[in-house]
């Protein structure tokens, strides 16, 4: 039986039904390390597995707030800090209905190897909540923002934890959290990144998750010898933060990105996505996609009630590059196919995880570039971290240098994945690559610390 083998039924009885998520995402990282596991005995010696899937700590607790009604509500609010070797825990919050600690733990874990593969001091972690943003007025995010982070700010602190956004977490709900965090503790600290730019906010924190993995996926065609993006039809999934500003890169880089989906339903517009108007739907009216076709008759709007089962119609448009910036698990193995029968060249994660295993397998079985979110969409975190540097230096960076550095960063990270793979014997496999190059780093952080 081989080390990944013997890891992996270690962990298999101690996974129930809310970590399923979590241990999907633990089972591929054991089995892409074993080459290093096998060349190297002081990974099993010093027990780093065995202490990297286990959070340094699970932080839950009840938020109580009160709607526009003077309705008493109550959530459950989230924070696990998973590994500090590296830095200081880092990683976003997030406020979705589907928020437990599986699959915080998922996200948390994935992120000790996202930002120690980005080469920056930190280390993972990753919150949130169950309380569901959709259809609450301003006052009502903001009373539960407040009511949050009463309780979170005793476990963070700029040289402790240092949370950003994620799903349903923005510029409006950081901007809440950070004015209770300085209320309680009268203290103005670089205590969140992702804030707006007026009171400490980086340039650029709000696009660089789409624009890195545009960056990422430009760097990866480039090493594998693939044409560039220039002129190519490309699909994207979601129409959040990341989806939205990935649809923009690939605009400003010559790239006819045709579609976006979001939790209702996609839109196929066969002459590029109308980037302003999304801006408009989702960013200031909040609302559901199926308004686009309202002003663009000749786009197509399907909903969610008309999708097959286990097809995501984003994934059956025929396209040279596929984005998929919604959520985990959104494109499974027959949506791979489809990819694959249509002739798609690259696949880019800007969600965490939105590739099912078996969908991995099979593109990559079929030699399409395949960039892993824990490498591709890394460039949030990338400059989160330069948010950091600015308030600690208090320093302002031109936008001119956010992208530039942003840039390089998401070109070295794919570099070095590239090459880690190649070193490893799995050449071309940006997954193993990028899973060894984060478990070297902050395997060996944690085995120069001591137990
Ligand atoms: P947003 O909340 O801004 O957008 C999420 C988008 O995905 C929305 O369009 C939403 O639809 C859609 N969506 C959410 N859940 C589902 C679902 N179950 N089925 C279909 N569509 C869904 O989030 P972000 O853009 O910030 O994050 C997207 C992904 O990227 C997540 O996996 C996140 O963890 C990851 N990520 C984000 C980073 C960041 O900097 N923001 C950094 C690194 C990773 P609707 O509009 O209807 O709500």
């Amino acid at each position: 039986m081989s080390i990944a083998e013997i890891e992996i039924q270690k962990f298999e009885r101690e996974s129930g039904d809310v970590n399923k998520v979590f241990y999907q995402a633990m089972e591929e990282v054991i089995y892409s390390i074993a080459p290093l596991l096998e060349s190297d005995p002081k990974y099993s010696k010093y027990g780093i597995l065995e202490r990297l899937v286990v959070p340094d700590r699970v932080i839950k607790f009840k938020v109580v707030w009160l709607d526009d009604n003077q309705n008493i509500k109550v959530n459950t609010g989230y924070r696990v800090q998973f590994n500090n070797a590296l830095g200081p825990y880092k990683g976003g919050l997030r406020f979705h209905p589907s928020v437990n600690e599986g699959i915080l733990k998922f996200l948390g874990f994935e992120q000790i190897l996202k930002n120690s593969l980005s080469g920056l001091p930190i280390g993972g972690a990753k919150g949130g909540s169950d309380f569901d943003p959709k259809g609450k007025s301003d006052f009502e995010i903001m009373k539960f923002c407040s009511a949050f982070m009463t309780e979170l700010h005793k476990y963070i602190g700029p040289r402790i934890d240092i949370p950003a956004g994620d799903i349903g977490v923005g510029g409006r709900e950081i901007g809440y959290l950070f004015g209770e965090y300085k209320k309680i503790t009268s203290s103005y600290d670089g205590v969140l990144t992702g804030k707006p730019y007026i009171f400490g906010g980086s340039l650029m924190r709000p696009e660089a998750t789409g624009y890195g993995a545009v960056y990422f996926t430009e760097k990866m065609l480039e090493l594998e010898g693939k044409e560039s993006l220039v002129g190519k039809i490309c699909t994207v999934s979601g129409a959040g933060n990341v989806a939205i500003h990935a649809i923009e890169k690939l605009q400003q880089i010559g790239a006819i990105p045709v579609t976006c989906s979001d939790s209702q339903g996609m839109i196929y517009d066969s002459r590029g996505i109308d980037l302003e108007l999304l801006k408009v739907l989702k960013f200031e009216r909040r609302t559901s996609l199926s308004e686009y076709v309202k002003t663009h008759l000749e786009a197509q709007y399907t909903p969610c009630s008309e999708y097959q089962t286990n097809i995501h119609p984003v994934w059956d448009i025929p396209c040279y590059a596929a984005f998929p910036c919604a959520t985990q698990n959104e494109l499974c193995e027959a949506d791979a196919q489809n990819l694959i029968t249509n002739g798609c060249v690259s696949v880019t994660e800007g969600a965490n995880m939105p590739s099912t295993p078996e969908a991995v397998a099979l593109l990559q079985s079929h030699k399409i570039c395949f960039a892993p979110a824990k490498a591709a969409n890394a460039g949030g975190v990338a400059v989160s971290e330069f948010e950091m540097s600015q308030n600690a230096s208090m320093q302002k960076w031109s936008f001119e240098k956010v992208d530039s550095k942003l840039k390089e960063t998401m070109q070295q990270i794919c570099t070095r994945v590239a090459l880690t793979a190649k070193d490893y014997g799995v050449e071309g496999n940006y997954v193993d690559g990028a899973n060894i190059a984060g478990f070297k780093r902050v395997a060996d952080a944690m085995i120069a610390e001591g137990i």
